[in-house]
């Protein structure tokens, strides 16, 4: 805690992640004032979490902004739409996630998903080991193929104009 609020000190954060946290862990008082930090800051919160810390976190504060890591890496559809629903400012960051393709297919059912939620999706890199970074544009044209398959408003939201929104110039 003390080296987040001295690390904020220094204004140039948006965030604050990524971090990990899982299960009953996310409920712990020491969370709840990350938690609350990032809401009087108007911060968001970079989470690699599963399901039941997500819904703790927002437990700590309804107005928590997350940006959830991965998606929840294996989270079934319908469950991400559901907490896409009950969480309105919850963004699925999709780096690592399973299931969007078969093949090279978009499957049938993320098509609907970011295509309903087009506002609510952040392509990511999660370059957290030097090797990330040497395939950072194949895991680009990744993205760009299945990209390709959506209808192009929709497509340009979750490549960049939502992370543009949450993220504003300034
Ligand atoms: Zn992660």
């Amino acid at each position: 805690m003390e080296l987040i609020e001295q690390e904020l000190t220094r204004g140039i954060y948006r965030g604050i992640g990524e971090f990990h946290v899982f299960g009953q862990d996310a409920a712990a008082t020491q969370v709840g004032r990350i938690v609350r930090l990032s809401v009087e800051q108007g911060l968001w919160l970079h989470a690699h979490v599963d399901v039941q810390a997500l819904h703790a976190l927002h437990a700590h504060d309804g107005r928590a902004r997350v940006i959830w890591a991965h998606t929840g890496f294996g989270t079934p559809v319908a469950e991400v739409a559901e907490l896409l629903e009950r969480y309105p400012a919850l963004m699925g960051e999709l780096s690592y996630r399973s299931g969007i393709v078969e093949g090279d297919r978009l499957t049938a059912e993320w098509r609907e998903l970011l295509t309903r939620h087009a506002d609510r999706f952040l392509i990511g890199s999660d370059t957290w080991v030097n090797e990330r970074w040497e395939s950072y544009g194949s895991l680009m044209a990744g993205y760009r193929a299945w990209l390709a398959q959506l209808p192009k408003p929709a497509a340009e939201q979750i490549a960049f104009r939502n992370a543009e929104r949450i993220f504003p110039r300034r």
